[in-house]
C-alpha cells in the first residue's frame, strides 16, 4: 500500500484547508468546543465534507482503540456499511473517496479523517482497550 508516499506529498507544502483545520483543532483542544465563526470557516473551506464529519462527530461514530501492553493506537469511523481504519499521522484513511479523490489531490482529506480531528480535538470519542492477541483480527478487517 502507498501509506509512505501519501504521507510524504502530504506533508510538502501542507493544503490552507489543512492549515485551517490543525489551527482549529489546537483551539479546540484545550476549548472543547467549536465557536460559529470557526463552523463558518470550516463549511467554507470543506462544504459537505464538513456536514458529514460534524454528524459523524456528534453521532460518536469515532472509535480509538488502545492495544496493551505495546498502547499501539488504532481509529476507528463507523461508516453506514463497514468501518474505516484511521491513521492521523499520515492522514491516511480506508475509504475509497481517499483514494480516488484524495490520492489523486483533487481533495486534501476525507469526511472521516475530518471527523477525526474534530471528535480527538474535542474529546467526543469512545476508547475501547483490547489486548495485543485481538490487533491482527481486527486490522485485517479493518483494512479489508
Ligand atoms: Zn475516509
Amino acid at each position: 500500500m502507498g501509506i509512505t508516499s501519501a504521507c510524504g506529498e502530504n506533508h510538502v507544502g501542507k493544503a490552507p484547508e489543512l492549515k485551517i483545520l490543525e489551527q482549529i483543532c489546537r483551539k479546540a483542544t484545550e476549548t472543547k468546543k467549536l465557536e460559529e465563526e470557526e463552523l463558518t470557516k470550516l463549511l467554507n473551506v470543506f462544504g459537505e465534507r464538513l456536514t458529514r464529519a460534524m454528524e459523524t462527530v456528534k453521532e460518536r461514530r469515532v472509535k480509538r482503540y488502545i492495544f496493551s501492553p505495546r498502547n499501539r493506537n488504532v481509529w476507528i469511523v463507523v461508516g453506514k456499511t463497514r468501518d474505516y481504519l484511521i491513521m492521523p499521522a499520515a492522514d491516511f484513511c480506508t475509504c475509497d473517496d481517499f483514494y480516488f479523490r484524495v490520492m489523486d489531490n483533487q481533495i486534501h482529506l476525507c469526511y472521516h479523517l475530518i471527523a477525526q480531528k474534530l471528535a480527538n480535538a474535542l474529546g467526543n470519542y469512545d476508547t475501547f482497550e483490547e489486548s495485543e492477541q485481538l490487533y491482527g483480527t481486527l486490522m485485517k478487517e479493518w483494512e479489508r
